[in-house]
């Protein structure tokens, strides 16, 4: 078994503004707790939920012991760090938008102790609350902020945003959050390109056939369907989750494991990518099903053009990659919830065995989720007499079994990302450039197909999407991997 080693974090104050909305609920409160639970938190930490909604400590601490009893999935709490850790929590009633309120939170920051704002509300609000907290005196050169996605709409928005957030705090106070970066095999991945002698000497276009990433979901778009039909898979999944898996996949060994010298290879990618044309990216929108609404019903928008799947082949002009295509695809209402990014290798140069008909590539698999691993296929010798017959078997490795006492729970993204927030560790962040490049890609597609009045390609739900995606790869000589859990 494997213990991690806990250091706890410096004293701090976190003010979670939109502290009553559904990501504090599911994701930050119970993210808080169980770093609180492994001793990571320290006595004297204080979290400051804010919104504006009029409500006492009580009540709030009521509202997370809810929301830690529902994440927890029905593990038993033992009631004294329950407590214990809800006394640390207190609420302010703030409106952003107006002038209100300011003081009271004011009255609970402490000097001395990390402070740090994590702005979990609609995206519109994200300049107002930077103006804010600098008009009421409540951030210093100290303060750090956390910024929810999606950051900016497009390169003009997430310019000004930038703009705004700089005229207040400088780029080491903020941290715009990516929760991909945070999940432990994206970590992974740069560990085992990094650490290992094994597998950097073939990573590049010399060895590299290709490489899939899919990032798919068999959820719908309900619930949020008004927010995502403004934005679709482009602007909410691939400018910024699948980019940056691209990103750590394709990026140049950094001297040092530092945010800048990391932040600085990824640029150097997204800058790199080819523009993606027309012919390279299919766009999909899914239909109704038995039992389920179609995406224009979803979105409530029976004239919408917006995509719910997107799949394209992107190319990077660069040394290392020219030549090897990078397919990325994501959607919704697809087969199975299933994220993996996978890289498969070329064929040997040279076939020395008579019955090459069982050969298969070799692909090195990462699963993102669920079950978090890696998997590398290699050809072995099918067992027994008779001649020499190849087959391929995994080399699995599932994290959770390897490394965990009994299956061990792998941490949720958030609570690594809070945790480097408060230490100061800007590493798994997004630096204003990064989004601004990134932006700089995707807008000329989007320009691309809105100009040419491109419409998505229905897929049936719990499909792997429209025909023309598998036929992307088809005409490459390629497939896709199936979508499974
Ligand atoms: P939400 O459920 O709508 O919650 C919004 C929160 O903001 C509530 O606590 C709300 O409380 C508060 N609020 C609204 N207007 C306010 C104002 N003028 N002043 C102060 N507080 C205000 O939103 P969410 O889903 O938690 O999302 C929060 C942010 O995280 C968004 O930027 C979203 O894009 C991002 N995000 C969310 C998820 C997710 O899974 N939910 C995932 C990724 C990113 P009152 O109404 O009482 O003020």
């Amino acid at each position: 078994m494997m213990v991690s080693r806990i250091i706890p974090v410096e004293p701090f104050d976190l003010v979670v503004f939109g502290g009553t909305g559904d990501l504090a609920r599911r994701k930050i409160l119970p993210a808080l707790y169980r770093r609180f639970r492994a001793g990571q938190m320290p006595k004297n930490a204080r979290v400051i939920g804010v919104a504006r909604a009029a409500m006492d400590d009580a009540a709030y601490r009521a509202f997370a012991a809810a929301a830690i009893a529902e994440a927890g999935g029905g593990e038993a709490e033992p009631p004294a760090e329950g407590a214990d850790f809800l006394a640390r929590l207190g609420y302010v009633a703030v409106d952003a938008e107006a002038a209100a309120g300011w003081e009271a939170l004011g009255a609970r920051l402490r000097p001395g102790v990390v402070r740090a704002c994590y702005f979990s509300v609609a995206p519109g609000l994200f300049a107002t609350l930077a103006d804010r907290l600098h008009a009421h005196a409540l951030a210093g050169p100290g303060t750090r902020i956390v910024v929810e996605k999606p950051f900016g709409h497009d390169l003009d928005s997430a310019r000004a945003l930038n703009a705004t957030l700089a005229r207040h705090f400088g780029e080491g106070q903020i941290y715009r959050i990516d929760h991909y970066l945070g999940k432990e095999t994206v970590q992974n991945l740069m560990a085992v390109r990094f650490a290992n002698i094994l597998f950097e000497p073939l990573w590049n276009a010399r060895f590299v056939d290709h490489v899939q990433i899919t990032v798919a979901e068999s959820v719908g778009v309900a619930g949020r369907g008004a927010y995502y039909d403004r934005a679709g898979a482009m602007r909410d999944m691939v400018q910024n989750h699948l980019m940056q898996l691209l990103c750590l996949i394709a990026m140049e060994p950094p001297h040092r494991f530092e945010p800048d010298a990391v932040r600085d290879e990824k640029l150097k990618v997204i800058r790199a990518l080819d523009p993606l044309l027309p012919g390279e990216v299919v766009r999909g929108q899914y239909r109704a099903g038995p039992g389920s609404a179609g995406y224009r019903a979803d979105a409530q928008n029976p004239a919408s053009d917006t995509e719910s799947f997107i799949a394209m082949r992107v190319g990077i002009s660069n040394w290392r990659w020219k030549g090897t295509p990078f397919y990325l695809r994501t959607g919704k209402r697809l087969r199975a919830r299933a994220s993996e990014i996978a890289i498969a290798f070329r064929e040997p140069p040279h076939a020395i065995f008579d019955q090459q008909e069982g050969w298969k590539e070799n692909v090195l698999s990462i699963r993102l989720q669920p079950n978090e691993g890696m998997n590398l296929r290699v050809m072995i010798k099918e067992p027994g007499p008779g001649g020499m017959r190849l087959t391929d078997v995994p080399l699995d490795m599932s994290f959770a079994t390897a490394l965990g006492a009994g299956g061990a729970v792998i941490p949720d993204a958030y609570e690594r990302l809070i945790m480097d927030v408060i230490r100061g560790n800007q590493t798994l962040f997004m630096r204003g450039d990064e989004v601004e490049a990134a932006w700089a890609w995707t807008d000329p597609a989007i320009a691309l197909w809105q100009a040419a009045g491109d419409r998505p390609l229905p897929y049936d739900p719990g499909s792997s999407g429209p025909e023309d995606a598998l036929m992307l790869m088809h005409r490459d000589g390629r497939r896709w991997r199936e979508i499974r859990e």
